[in-house]
């Protein structure tokens, strides 16, 4: 047995790179609602993960990175609409930023979007009020403070992307955060140590299967492309325990 993790980052009208169109995204969660499929929750994945929760053979978790807006406007509904349920890595300096201004939304391709962030973040990122409707739904947990990578600024030590993420969830969510997502799936050994200081469970941009192993340290994902055939595909290859490691070898070289 075995769980799923997919990784979505937009959903807007036309797809393109890591972006879903609203017609695959909604074909997709028809598929996984007329074929029984669980969604579960973040805290439900943490428990099968540390063997503490039997899930249906066909669970599935779902995750977005960064906290766009159009998940709000794009895929929020769909979501609702079939009773599933899904988790959002927010940027929480982003979404405080974008809260502080908000705009009018407005659909951008994923590489003028990221140019939009640091400029204008109130279009294009969630805000708290959005995220506090969208909370039927969706979990909300850490993707760092500012998303410290190459493209975005290094303001601030790795400690304090933790720590600051955590203390705003805490301050607007009201939960201690035990969810991390690296950005652009980056570290190593000793930032998997510095985060468990913070964070019990780690999620990366490595493809493969999940199991309930008690490993807690680099849960595995699929990032979604096309449509609900696809997934079918993913669903049939990843949930069998044999050919789910088998392929992932093949598709990690
Ligand atoms: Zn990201």
């Amino acid at each position: 047995m075995s769980v799923i993790v997919l990784m979505y980052h937009h959903v807007l009208p036309k797809s393109g790179f890591i972006t879903s169109s609203v017609e695959e995204f909604e074909k997709q969660m028809r598929f996984l609602y007329e074929n029984g499929y669980k969604t579960l929750t973040s805290e439900e994945f943490l428990k099968y993960k540390k063997g503490g929760l039997n899930v249906p053979k066909k669970s599935v978790f779902i995750t977005f990175d960064d906290g766009w807006r159009d998940n709000y406007v794009y895929a929020y509904p769909i979501l609702k609409k079939y009773g599933l349920k899904a988790t959002v890595f927010i940027v929480t300096e982003w979404v405080e930023k974008a809260s502080e201004k908000q705009e009018e939304f407005k659909v951008y391709a994923h590489k003028d979007a990221k140019k939009v962030v640091p400029v204008n973040p109130g279009r294009v990122i969630l805000n708290w009020s959005e995220i506090d409707e969208m909370k039927d739904v969706f979990d909300f947990h850490s993707h760092t403070h500012s998303h410290r990578d190459f493209y975005f600024k290094k303001e601030y030590t790795w400690d304090e992307e933790f720590f600051l993420s955590k203390e705003i969830i805490k301050k607007r969510l009201g939960f201690d955060d035990k969810h991390l997502c690296w950005p652009k799936g980056r570290y190593n050994e000793e930032l998997i140590k510095k985060a468990k200081k913070y964070f019990e469970i780690l999620y990366t941009t490595k493809r493969g299967i999940n199991k309930p192993d008690k490993y807690l340290e680099e849960i595995k994902r699929i990032a979604v492309k096309k449509d609900e055939k696809w997934i079918r595909k993913q669903l049939f290859i990843f949930n069998n325990d044999f050919l789910g490691k088998i392929y992932s070898i093949i598709k990690s070289k």
